[in-house]
């Protein structure tokens, strides 16, 4: 097992009607002034913004608001917000709402104490020193940014879709409240179920040997995602199946699911699959995080499987009991390939897309895309394969 630092520092107040406790929360944590965050509309069409609302006034805590954050947030919003934090000297962001709320509210509370642009600190110009701290209340399980040390913002002018990992970017609290996502529609239901199971991936992926207690919690976590989303599917109201799903997104982007397979001195994680997905986001094409996941991951699997196959195996009978009939190397083949079938086939049962062709990607737009990947500024790209453009060319085009 490898040595690891795990921090995950989110006080998590998770169940039923958690949300109606926002404001006594924030008031105990000693915050007076939010920043409300939310993205476009559905918090106000479900009534949990102003159940928030009402909370933060019954515990006396004053509020301002930023809303229309859009999927795959824009830089642009998040410079609106850094105004409104510092204009009204907000002493918490409250972000309301999935990942994009979630990393523009992180944004906005590194960039708001920085003199500089906030672009600097996505783009890597300049590295975060503070922050104003961030109370996350997702409406939606996927991203796991309620207590990852991430945030992913997009520059639509320069094509740039940017993560930017710190431990300043997690929530000090989180406010989970599974009911709150009954009204998730099936597309996004199952592309935060993708997102996550992806995270948990990216770990297990990492090219380290594996660790059995975090390579059991990792498959167990992602069992118990495939066994209670066809549940939600069936019943969108089903509590304990939503409260499940809700808090395997966490932990799933928590760090938990990387300690001991990390990468010696680096991060937790391969992080290719994600890499090559941000670049469709980069795509004038709106393409939904979890659903551009659905098709690279398996893709990737497909194109790396071969460099350490023990991984797969490990997977294999961890997550869907394949085992190779014997230990040829044509039985590990059909093992692995079978495992990523069934893997892709679950994500295209929830109705996640197979190609990016679904999408209008096209073999021309394969070059814009190739052009965003940190290979192009010198950074190394991958661990459990390290890629070269070429290597990203060839996934791409296989997915397509
Ligand atoms: P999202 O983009 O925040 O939201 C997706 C859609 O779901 C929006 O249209 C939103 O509508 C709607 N929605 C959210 N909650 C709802 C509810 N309860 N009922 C009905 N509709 C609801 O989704 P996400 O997958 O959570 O976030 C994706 C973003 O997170 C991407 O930019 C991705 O790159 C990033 N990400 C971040 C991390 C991290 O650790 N920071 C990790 C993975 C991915 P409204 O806009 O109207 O609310
Ligand atoms: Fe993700």
């Amino acid at each position: 097992m490898n040595d690891f630092t795990f921090y995950s520092p989110t006080r998590i107040v998770f169940g039923r009607d958690a949300i109606d406790r926002t404001g006594q929360e924030l008031a105990a944590a000693g915050f007076g002034r939010a920043l409300i965050v939310y993205g476009g509309g559905s918090v106000v069409r479900t009534g949990t913004l102003d159940r928030v609302k009402a909370s933060l006034d019954a515990a006396g805590v004053a509020h301002v608001e930023l809303g229309g954050v859009r999927p795959n947030p824009e830089v642009s919003s998040v410079r609106a917000g850094i105004e409104i934090a510092r204009a009204e000297a907000v002493d918490v962001l409250l972000p309301v709402g999935g990942g994009s709320t979630m990393d523009a509210a992180k944004a906005i509370a590194l960039g708001a104490v920085y003199e500089g642009d906030v672009w600097d600190l996505f783009s890597k110009r300049a590295a975060p020193k503070g922050r104003i701290p961030v109370v996350a209340v997702p409406t939606i399980p996927a991203s796991g940014s309620e207590a990852s040390d991430s945030a992913v913002i997009s520059n639509d002018a320069e094509h740039l879709k940017c993560g930017l990992n710190t431990n300043l970017n997690r929530p000090v609290l989180a406010i989970m409240d599974p009911a709150l996502t009954f009204t998730l529609p099936p597309y996004q239901t199952a592309a935060g179920v993708t997102d996550m199971i992806a995270h948990i991936m990216e770990r297990f992926f990492s090219g380290e040997p594996g660790a059995p207690v975090t390579d059991n919690i990792a498959c167990g976590i992602i069992r118990a995602v495939m066994d209670e989303a066809p549940r939600v599917f069936e019943d969108p109201c089903n509590y304990d199946a939503r409260a499940n799903i809700m808090w395997a997104g966490t932990l799933a982007h928590n760090g938990l699911a990387g300690c001991g397979v990390n990468i010696p001195g680096g991060r937790d994680g391969d992080w290719t699959c994600h890499g090559l997905e941000h670049e469709l986001s980069a795509l004038d094409t709106a393409i939904t995080h979890g659903a551009g996941l659905a098709v690279i991951f398996p893709a990737w699997m497909r194109y790396v499987w071969q460099e350490h196959p023990e991984r797969f195996l490990t997977f294999a009978q961890g997550v869907f009991d394949i085992e190779p009939i014997d230990d040829s190397e044509e039985a590990v083949r059909d093992a692995v390939t079978a495992t990523i079938d069934e893997l892709q086939d679950f994500f295209v049962s929830l109705g996640m897309p197979r190609t990016l062709g679904e999408f209008g990607v096209k073999e021309d737009d394969i070059d814009q895309m190739l052009a965003g990947l940190k290979i192009n500024r010198g950074e190394v790209f991958g661990s459990f394969k390290r890629l070269t453009l070429e290597d990203a060319r060839a996934i791409y085009r296989s997915a397509l």
